[in-house]
């Protein structure tokens, strides 16, 4: 419960952070029409800002509608989609899901086959073995690790239109991807009531809609994942959109929530499906750029699994193949690895680390 408090801390502080780099809250872009929504939903702080008419019934839609999808993504809620998939004791028996859940299920598999099983949306029972799905954590041994792990593969879910089945003891959790997905649904509400201004924060995955108010770039600080006493950025990703476009930025990392055993080693929540234990290799951060939240929210997860090496290559591979998105890595050995797509619009202020550019 600790871990939460503080993850929840962390990100109000984040969420006030980026709305001061962005500029908001002037009495300007409140005679303009700014509404601002904070909610908590898929257990984090969500904050929608959003400029122009009819903006108060917008960032009220955006609601609305994330609190429906969390509904039918919850691990928890016994109504949702997902746990009647997961607790679905006669197990081969398909269940049927809804468009949405659908789509986003078939998109994280691919995005699964993509990356090699790098992101595994079927983690789930070594992650909670870990106990980052409750409130009490642990290290589970070697041998309860390799008997969970028979329960993870991706390539065991099987999507038949809209009924999705598991094998017996499987279990499917939209965690690395459902934020992302909601942000993509929050921006297309937000254009449909006309907005073409909004920064959309679901909990650090952050899209951003046209430009400010004033026509200049969103300003996004990308935080550094070393540093524990608050909040503090290591640079600033500026970005301009053209008319209503977005672009989102997702990051991912084992500092937002982790825990630390006795013997002082510090375990965190993504988890490399390989092994079942949580990700330990060169990098501290990764943060995926592109116009799709969803694409970014998945493939944030999975280049943390890969480490800068191998995801600097699927980069390299799979980049045109995904209609393009960017990279940004932080690594423990003080370097920052940008893509050559972001070099214009990114700054580093933290001149003690070591920038270069994947090209
Ligand atoms: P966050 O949700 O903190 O923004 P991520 O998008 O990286 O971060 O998702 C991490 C969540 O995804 C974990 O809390 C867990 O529910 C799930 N998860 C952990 N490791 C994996 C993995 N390798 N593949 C898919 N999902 C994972
Ligand atoms: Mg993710």
């Amino acid at each position: 419960m600790i871990g939460m408090f503080k993850k929840i801390s962390a990100l109000i502080i984040t969420a006030a952070l980026c709305a001061g780099l962005s500029g908001c809250g002037g009495a300007e872009y409140l005679a303009s029409g700014e509404a601002v929504r904070t909610f908590y939903a898929m257990n984090t702080v969500m904050i929608i800002n959003a400029y122009g008419k009819n903006s108060e019934q917008a960032v009220s839609d955006v609601q609305d509608r994330i609190l429906e999808l969390e509904k039918l993504w919850s691990v928890t809620d016994e109504n949702s989609e997902i746990y009647r998939l997961d607790h679905n004791y006669d197990h081969g028996q398909a269940v049927e899901v809804s468009d949405v859940t659908r789509d986003v299920v078939n998109f994280a598999l691919d995005i699964s086959n993509r990356t090699g099983g790098a992101l595994d949306p079927t983690v789930y029972p070594v992650l909670s073995a870990w106990g980052f799905t409750g409130d009490e954590y642990r290290v589970p041994d070697a041998d309860e690790l390799s008997r969970l792990l028979k329960l993870v593969n991706y390539q065991n879910v099987k999507v038949t239109g809209n009924k999705i089945a598991l094998e017996p003891g499987m279990m499917l959790d939209l965690g690395a991807a459902a934020k992302g997905c909601a942000s993509d649904i929050a921006a297309e509400i937000l254009r449909e009531h006309g907005i073409g201004s909004a920064l959309i924060n679901l909990g650090g995955n952050i899209m951003t809609v046209g430009t400010k108010p004033d026509n200049t770039g969103w300003r996004i600080g990308v935080k550094d994942p070393g540093y524990h006493e608050g909040e503090k950025n290591i640079g600033v990703l500026t970005i301009n959109n053209n008319g209503s476009g977005g672009t989102a930025i997702v990051t991912s990392g084992n500092y937002e929530r982790f825990f630390t055993a006795v013997d002082g080693t510090v375990y965190g929540h993504i988890i490399d499906p390989k092994t079942g234990y949580p990700v330990d290799n060169d990098l501290l951060s990764a943060t995926i750029i592109s116009p799709n939240g969803l694409l970014c929210d998945a493939l944030s997860t999975a280049m943390f699994v890969l480490g800068s090496e191998k995801a600097a290559e699927f980069w390299r591979e799979n980049s045109n193949k995904l209609k393009g998105f960017d990279m940004l890595l932080i690594t423990k050995a003080g370097g920052v690895l940008i893509t050559d797509g972001i070099s214009d619009s990114f700054s580093l202020t933290d001149k003690t680390l070591d920038l270069r550019v994947i090209n």
